[in-house]
């Protein structure tokens, strides 16, 4: 019997949700309903410098205006970063990740390429050092990230396939997902674990996707590439891999994402100046 549809919306609280949020987590609810599943609300709340309790507060409040509703308690990640750490030592103990003691700059001045994010593409520098050297410069207490050896790690998973789904406007095309290749290469070797946290966004999605039985991922495309990487760590780690959906972007005026930093109006910002929920969802498509 196949498993009963999960569903996640995942925000970071980092700041007030604005209409992509919505269109995102409205996209997500519809998809769950259509699926006759469960839709869950899970606070990705790993960087302790950005995350604040009244975001956090500000998501719940912004939702259940929206209308949506979930399952409590809800998932917060800052409280399993014991679980995040032993998939880390699993991954350790394969051989697969290593120390990289390199400072930002370092990395910039370095890099040849961009990942898929733009970011500087790891040039490996610390993929070099004996392991001598890096057990005597952890010893010393050298504030180290760990980074996944993408070379050695995409030859232990083998071929990998990642079933995707079409976005149709405000719906995820199930019926129509079809298997496309994942290269989780171009993601060069990605950091696992930070030094502030013994966890990433990558690794700490993939772990929480699978211990919430999430069958079914819809997210913007903005995570698209990410995929890649996260089927990876899904066989590395041995946990099952969803269905993915990801959804265009919604864009302000001069086509560009919607960001709190642009100044894209907050959703508790257009409730304050006398919007309903409903006017929110018609714009939005959802009515
Ligand atoms: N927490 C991520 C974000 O706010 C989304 C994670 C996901 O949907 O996989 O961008």
């Amino acid at each position: 019997m196949a498993p009963s549809p999960i569903l996640r919306f995942a925000p970071s609280p980092n700041g007030r949700l604005h209409l992509g949020h919505a269109f995102s987590a409205l996209f997500t609810a519809r998809a769950t309903a259509n699926l006759g599943g469960t839709f869950l609300l899970r606070i990705e709340d790993i960087d302790p410098a950005r995350s604040k309790p009244e975001f956090e507060a500000g998501i719940q409040e912004d939702l259940s205006w929206l209308g949506l509703r979930w399952p409590e308690p809800v998932l917060r990640q800052s409280a399993r970063m014991t679980v995040y750490a032993a998939a880390a030592e699993a991954l350790k103990a394969s051989g697969l990740l290593y120390p990289c003691f390199c400072s930002r700059r370092e990395i910039a001045a370095a890099a040849k390429a961009s990942d898929p994010d733009g970011a500087p593409l790891y040039p490996g520098t610390c993929r070099q050092l004996s392991q001598g050297e890096a057990v005597e410069r952890l010893a010393r207490g050298e504030p180290a990230q760990w980074r996944l050896n993408i070379d050695l790690a995409a030859r232990a998973a083998g071929p990998l396939r990642i079933a995707e789904a079409p976005a149709h406007g405000t719906d995820a095309a199930w019926s129509e997902a079809a298997p496309r290749p994942a290269d989780p290469l171009r993601w060069g070797d990605a950091v696992l674990i930070r030094k502030e946290a013994p966890t990433s966004y990558h690794l700490s999605v993939v772990v929480d996707d699978a211990a919430q039985g999430v069958t079914h991922v819809t997210r913007g495309l903005d995570l698209f590439a990410a995929t890649d990487l996260h089927v990876l760590l899904q066989r590395l780690l041995g946990l099952p891999s969803p269905a993915y959906c990801h959804h265009p972007l919604l864009l302000d005026g001069q086509g560009e994402k919607l960001a709190k930093s642009k100044g894209s109006p907050s959703l508790g910002s257009l409730r304050d100046g006398g919007e309903d929920a409903a006017a929110v969802r018609r714009r939005l498509g959802f009515e």
